[in-house]
């Protein structure tokens, strides 16, 4: 691997808040109660800005996840629970109230963000925290909505019979959220958010890179008044925690954000009690550059933008750039430039544009796709190492010259990696961007409307951006075709899968 090794980084201070939250000891919140794991077990939580220690968190494993399913299974199935008497106008307003929680002590939440995941403190500023509280403020709204509908029945084998049939949503039960560490705030708030707003009880598994946020918000949601045993939080391992959640035989459905290959896992643990699934899941999706782009500066900014976003560690990032012929060469030496511009340093550094990679293991990942690459034959424009031997920094890299059937082309990296290639005609390139397992996300970028519609229509992808890109909104519902997932995120269409539909058919 090649390491820059004249990059440094410079010493940022802790606020004395953040560090005050630091140095509490960490717990599970299991039936409202702050407790240790079962074993005594800890392990090390790490700054992804030099590799130091941070924190310690509690080993949650088999014995923890039984406790914490059977708090959230005890609160579920007692019907004079206040969680389950609680009126839906009340339960609204409980959600809003964490919303405005964590606006109100955004400034912590996004310094430890930043600290425990690696990104700029003033992007989970701007991004993490208001989109989380907006995403809780959103939900609140929906819990006064969750309607079914009556419907008139004809029953052909009983004429002349008169019924009265309709149809109630209820909540499917206790759900085991298992998420994953490069939006460990926003991805806790978009599992809880619907989970709540419907009813149901939950079991939270953060990432054991990042599970730091998760229990900060475990206090936000004691605070705002969400009753003991409604939301529990066990950290841990997740081969070993997450395992057994998703294996749980009183668990009614398992949610999921991370890989493609932990999803399959989650599938057959999920067999066993045939819990519900849903699963956001990886990406390599496709971002269409077309001559005819509006405004060629603004195209490329916004394409670099697509995959150097959170340093890439998205599942949606514009990692595959196609770019019409004409204007190929231009725009690879426009993303190049915007590449050896980007500012890298500790995301507590108010200068930092991209901070470190989350782990030591994403870092040997993304580095060994860069030597792939190159191995395989592609030119790296630009980057393409390890920058300095402190942290887990990597250069914000640019291939190019490289064949479809390359793993830079073909795998989700989940790094600022970026493979850009030419193409000459629609048909070529729907086909092309289309040419994957994967079907979470995709760019297009042209001021000819009907081709950009025509295009959106043909890509095999939940989501389609259209002269933008990672544009999220609590309203916008977000997940996968094929290997990218089942089910989606967010909006309305959440809320269908976190309730069961009940029908209802009397007799007159
Ligand atoms: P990544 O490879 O990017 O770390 P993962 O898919 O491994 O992403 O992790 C996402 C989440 O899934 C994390 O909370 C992790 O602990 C959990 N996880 C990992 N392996 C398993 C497993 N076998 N069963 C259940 N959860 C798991």
């Amino acid at each position: 691997m090649t390491i820059d090794t004249t990059f440094q980084i410079p010493e940022v201070e802790i606020s004395p808040k953040a560090q005050a939250f630091l140095d509490k000891s960490k717990k599970c919140l299991i039936d409202g109660k702050w407790v240790d794991s079962a074993s005594g077990k800890g392990f090390s939580v790490f700054n992804p800005a030099n590799g130091s220690i941070i924190d310690m968190a509690p080993a949650g494993d088999k014995e923890d996840i039984d406790a914490a399913v059977n708090a959230a299974r005890k609160v579920f199935d007692d019907p004079s629970h206040s969680w389950n008497t609680m009126t839906p106008s009340e339960r609204g307003k409980l959600i809003w109230k964490i919303g405005d929680l964590i606006l109100d002590n955004a400034d912590e939440l996004a310094e430890i963000e930043s600290i425990d995941n690696g990104k700029p403190m003033a992007v989970a500023k701007v991004a993490d925290v208001p989109l989380s509280a907006d995403l809780f403020h959103y939900m609140a709204g929906w819990a006064t909505k969750i309607e079914g509908n009556t419907i008139p029945i004809s029953v052909p084998y009983a004429p002349g019979a008169k019924f009265h049939a309709f149809t109630t949503r209820e909540p499917v039960g206790v759900i085991g959220q298992i998420i994953p560490w490069n939006f460990p705030l926003l991805m806790a708030a978009w599992k809880l958010g619907p989970a709540l707003a419907t009813g149901n009880c939950v079991v939270l598994k953060p990432a054991e890179q990042t599970p730091i946020t998760a229990l900060r918000l475990g206090e936000i949601l004691q605070e705002a008044g969400v009753p003991d045993g409604v939301v529990n939080i066990v950290t841990g391992m997740g081969e070993t925690a997450g395992a057994a959640l998703a294996a749980h035989d009183e668990v009614d459905k398992v949610a999921f954000t991370g890989s493609t290959e932990v999803g399959k896992m989650i599938v057959q643990a999920a067999a066993g009690n045939l819990k519900k699934v849903t699963l956001e899941l990886g990406g390599k999706s496709p971002n269409i550059i077309f001559k005819d782009t509006a405004n060629l500066e603004q195209t490329i900014a916004g394409a670099a933008s697509a995959i150097f976003f959170n340093h890439g560690q998205c599942c949606c990032a514009g990692s595959r750039l196609y770019v019409e012929k004409d204007i190929y060469g231009e725009v690879v030496d426009g993303i190049a430039d915007a590449a050896k511009q980007i500012k890298l340093g500790p995301g507590l550094a108010n200068d930092t544009e991209m901070g470190p990679l989350v782990s030591d293991e994403q870092l040997c990942r993304v580095t060994d796709y860069m030597n792939a690459g190159q191995e395989a034959g592609a030119t790296c424009v630009t980057g393409g190492s390890r920058l300095g031997e402190q942290g887990y920094f990597v250069s914000p890299t640019l291939f190019k010259d490289a064949s479809e059937d390359m793993s830079i082309v073909r795998e989700e990296i989940f790094g600022p990696v970026v493979v850009a290639s030419p193409f000459e005609d629609v048909e070529e390139i729907i086909e092309r961007s289309n040419d994957s397992t994967y079907g979470l996300a995709a760019g297009i970028w042209t001021k000819d409307i009907a081709k950009a519609h025509r295009t959106a229509a043909r890509l095999r992808a939940g989501t389609v951006w259209i002269n933008c890109y990672n544009i999220f909104d609590s309203a916008l519902p977000f997940g996968g075709y094929k290997q990218s997932g089942w089910g989606r995120e967010m909006g309305h269409e959440v809320l269908d899968l976190y309730t069961e539909t009940k029908a209802v058919c009397i007799g007159l």
